[in-house]
């Protein structure tokens, strides 16, 4: 039993501790490399440039304050600071919607797309120690424990477009999604969307 138990907690336990220290360690570093400013906006706050990276990559169903709430696990006064913050030094402008003028879009603009395809020196200098093979199995790992923390905290999957089980592929190479029956463009099924319902959920997706 004590020898079960020992074997245990070196081979679950410590493992599991050891690659927490390690994501939490990463973080802080990362969160303290984007603080510094070296954009030419001055220094962004982490929920600031989380906030950037996360409208580069979603699609037209998730540009939204809402979703950016959701998605950041922050308060809506929080985000819609954010967001004023984000629009006043023009890295991103609001629009309201074409069809429901209620429903206000976001989009980054040049600046913000230039803001987000800088990476920061320690990040820079962390990937060129690795090969491509180590940088995309530490990626894929990495997805592993997101989507099981996600799944434990009962929050969306915001995963990319490509693997919902509600994307039509239809004759053509063309894409459609079944949720709205729009068709996507293949650059489309890159983006990560709020909407997002994995493979192998059970569940709908909550169309709020
Ligand atoms: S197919 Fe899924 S991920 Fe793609 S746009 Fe529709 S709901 Fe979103």
């Amino acid at each position: 039993m004590l020898v079960e138990s020992i074997w245990l907690r070196y081979h679950l336990v410590m493992p599991a501790d050891r690659l927490y220290r390690v994501i939490e360690r990463l973080g802080y570093l990362l969160r303290t490399d984007i603080q510094r400013d070296r954009d030419g906006h001055g220094a962004l706050q982490p929920a600031q440039r989380a906030a950037l990276e996360y409208l580069a990559r979603c699609n037209r169903l998730s540009n939204t304050p809402a979703a950016v709430t959701e998605f950041l696990q922050l308060t809506k006064g929080t985000v819609s600071q954010t967001l004023g913050v984000l629009a006043r030094r023009g890295l991103v402008e609001k629009r309201r919607d074409g069809t429901d003028r209620r429903v206000v879009r976001l989009a980054l603009t040049p600046a913000g797309r230039r803001v987000v395809a800088v990476r920061g020196r320690i990040w820079r200098r962390a990937c060129e120690a690795l090969d491509a093979k180590q940088i995309a199995r530490a990626g894929a790992l990495l997805e592993d424990v997101v989507r099981g923390a996600q799944r434990a905290s009962a929050t969306r999957s915001f995963g990319e477009c490509h693997d919902c089980r509600m994307l039509g592929r239809e004759r053509g190479g063309r894409y459609r999604c079944g949720l709205v029956d729009e068709p996507l463009s293949v650059a489309e099924t890159r983006k990560i969307c709020r909407q997002h319902a994995p493979l192998n959920r059970k569940s709908r997706p909550n169309r709020g």
